[in-house]
């Protein structure tokens, strides 16, 4: 059996995707990977996703678009994505027990913040350590943080952490920042930051007592180890969209996200993409839920135009 919609994928913007499908009728089936939920299953308390005065918690967010999405009827499946074949149709979507079906995909597969790799990195993540300035600088105010990275991302973040956080030390591990200069001079213009150099973020203390108190620091020029008293750290070392499964079959921008056109559409007819694996300016739960919704409507009026095709007239010839 061949599904109208299938979605890969289920963050914001998967969730959002199947949501509307359903919604139209479509009975989506979305494989959710092993990871459900996506980014959002890191964080603790979103602030910005509109309708939620209060915050709401990363992972009952998630929760609750799930739910809505199948109460209309989208139909979930665990499990990872392991091929893709869209140069045929319908298109297949294999995973690791079955090959599904699809006269539309939808992906919404994500990217993944790149991480230092440390274990207290991970045991302190939502807790101290976070990946978006954006969703968590609010709650570091009139707090000492650090920045790790040397980017545009990272200068982006440390700017912006300054209206709530008391100093913001960029940590790069080179003596050069790869940011662009106006990001540059920004940052270097600015009174509440200042820079360790060819500096890496050794552990991040204190797992033990769930919270984030010091870094640990090593200059590797020097070899000197110092602490840093900070109470956030914002790791801004780039991000990694996961579309390897597509590499050859869609077209990418040289860092590997999908390029949409027109709406949601990949360089395949019947193939879309929403969210951060097609976005790496804005990524937020919302704009990515927008685009969701956007993919869905694109997939709708794909399946639309396929059942019944517009009568092509031929060009009529100029007047003169
Ligand atoms: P990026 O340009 O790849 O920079 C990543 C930074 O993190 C680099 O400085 C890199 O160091 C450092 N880094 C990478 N792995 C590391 C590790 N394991 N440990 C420590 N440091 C590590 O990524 P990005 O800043 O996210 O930017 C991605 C793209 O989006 C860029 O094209 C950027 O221009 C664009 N962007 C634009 C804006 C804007 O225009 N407003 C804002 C954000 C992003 P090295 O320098 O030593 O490699």
């Amino acid at each position: 059996m061949s599904h109208s919609v299938i979605v890969i994928g289920s963050g914001p913007a998967g969730l959002t995707a199947a949501l509307y499908a359903a919604r139209a009728n479509l009975k989506p089936l979305m494989i959710e990977g092993l990871e459900a939920g996506g980014q959002l299953m890191m964080t603790t308390a979103v602030e910005n996703f509109p309708g939620f005065p209060e915050g709401i918690m990363g992972p009952d967010l998630m929760a609750a678009m799930r739910d809505q999405a199948q109460r209309f009827g989208a139909e979930m499946r665990r499990g990872n994505v392991t091929a893709v074949d869209l140069t045929r149709r319908p298109f297949t979507v294999t995973t690791e027990d079955k090959t599904h079906e699809g006269r539309t995909v939808i992906i919404a597969t994500g990217a993944s913040a790149k991480l230092l790799g440390l274990a207290s990195e991970r045991a302190l993540m939502g807790h101290g350590v976070s990946t978006c300035a954006t969703c968590d600088g609010f709650f570091f105010r009139g707090k000492p943080i650090a920045v790790v990275g040397g980017g545009d991302s990272a200068m982006e973040e440390a700017i912006f952490l300054t209206r709530f956080a008391s100093h913001v030390t960029v940590i790069h591990r080179r003596d050069t920042l790869r940011a662009s200069k106006i990001m540059q001079d920004k940052a270097f213009a600015h009174p509440k930051i200042s820079f360790e150099w060819n500096t890496e973020v050794e552990e991040i203390r204190d797992p033990g007592e769930g919270v984030l108190s010091s870094l640990t620091l090593r200059n590797h020029v020097t070899g000197a180890t110092k602490q840093l008293g900070v109470e956030g750290l914002f790791v801004a070392i780039g991000h990694v969209p996961n579309t390897t499964l597509f590499k050859g079959q869609l077209e990418m921008d040289g860092n590997g996200f999908l390029i949409t056109r027109d709406g949601t559409r990949t360089n395949v007819a019947g193939v879309f993409a929403c969210g951060d694996v097609q976005d790496h300016v804005y990524r937020q739960a919302i704009t990515a839920a927008g685009s969701g919704c956007m993919a869905a409507l694109d997939a709708q009026r794909y399946l639309e135009h396929e059942a019944a095709p517009e009568v092509r007239l031929e060009k009529s010839p100029e007047v003169r």
